[in-house]
């Protein structure tokens, strides 16, 4: 399974500082992303689910260093993106792109779509006349689902949907071989939802595309992911493959999230689970398990101890001390954060 990596992410950490006074002194941190280990292997997508909030999306961005990670590692195809410099990020950027929630607001809105796909497709150098740069944008039009014809309007002439086939054909115009899908079909009607959804599969199919694919909702992610993780406040708190999670799910958060999934057959269904208290602030952690404040499964451990992301022996992983595999070999102090 490792050489078949296309990433691999090491204790990756984005901490923004909290600024007071006039002096602009640092006084603490929010920690967006606490610790996140992952391998994400060729053709595969995988699921990064959890609330507003809970640094999934810093994750998708730190990867492609739209954000500086704080600490860690991102080996892309065995290279380290981290240190990387300018020229070479510009070329990586060709192997690495991303879809964003809200299309519109990543679209000039004073150049045509069909322009903004010529300048890129230029930019790159990926066809040289410009009636190969032009039939390149009537094929990409055409893979998202477009008419040629609509190269010549401009982003506010499209609906919703037709805006992330655009936000899509934008990523594809490099030819890339990851995509980090941040939130993609969060904005859409829930009709237009699977045919964004569908499409994103049949061009993975076709052009044989990894994803990392963030949602907030379980339901989004459960038939496009081969594995989904679920992230809790900067940390993740299970990860499986996306049959095992959606049959098994053994953190108290997932299945407070499975929960809440609407379900075809009711009688699949378990009972909801109705989490109390918010989500507490990423600039000030919950001692031991940060889940324990909101847990309803919390133990007097809970409190004190850290638990780790511990693996079944089957590739099941979790975070929770009801599981020996993730109970700390030594106890961390009460407030430490993920190790
Ligand atoms: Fe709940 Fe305790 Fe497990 Fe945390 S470690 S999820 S508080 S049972």
């Amino acid at each position: 399974m490792a050489n078949n990596t296309l990433l691999d992410i090491r204790n990756l950490k984005k901490y923004f500082p909290i600024k007071r006074g006039l002096l602009s002194k640092t006084v603490g941190f929010v920690k967006a992303v606490n610790d996140v280990s992952l391998n994400i292997q060729h053709g595969e997508t995988l699921g990064l689910v959890g609330e507003s909030g809970c640094g999934k999306t810093t994750v998708g961005r730190s990867i492609l260093r739209l954000i500086e990670p704080t600490a860690g590692s991102v080996q892309f195809q065995g290279r380290e993106v981290t240190t990387m410099d300018t020229s070479e990020m510009r070329t990586l950027r060709r192997q690495m792109q991303i879809i964003f929630q809200d299309p519109y607001s990543s679209l000039n809105p004073r150049i045509t779509v069909g322009g903004m796909l010529a300048e890129i497709i230029k930019f790159h150098g990926l066809r040289k006349s410009e009636a190969d740069v032009q039939a390149r944008v009537e094929e990409l039009l055409n893979v998202v689902g477009l008419r040629p014809e609509y190269a010549r309007r401009y982003p506010h002439e499209f609906s919703g949907g037709q805006r992330q086939r655009i936000g899509i054909a934008r990523a594809l115009s490099v030819e890339p071989k990851f995509i980090v899908c941040d939130e993609p079909v969060s904005a859409l009607d829930v009709s237009i939802q699977s045919q964004v959804i569908n499409l994103l599969e049949d061009l993975q199919r076709n052009y044989g595309l990894t994803y990392l694919f963030v949602a907030h909702n379980l339901s989004v992610v459960e038939h496009i992911s081969d594995r989904v993780a679920v992230m809790y406040l900067g940390e993740i708190v299970e990860l499986a493959t996306s049959d095992e999670l959606y049959s098994n799910p053994k953190h108290p958060y997932t299945q407070a999230l499975m929960s809440a999934v609407p379900m075809p057959d009711p009688r699949r269904k378990p009972n909801r689970i109705i989490l109390t208290g918010d989500v507490p602030s990423p600039a000030n952690l919950p001692s031991g398990c940060h889940f324990h404040p909101r847990c309803p499964k919390a133990m007097p451990e809970c409190k004190v101890s850290h638990p780790k992301l511990g693996d079944d022996g089957a590739g099941h992983q979790v975070r929770c001390l009801l599981y020996p595999e993730s109970v700390p070999t030594t106890n961390a102090p009460a407030g430490a954060t993920a190790g």
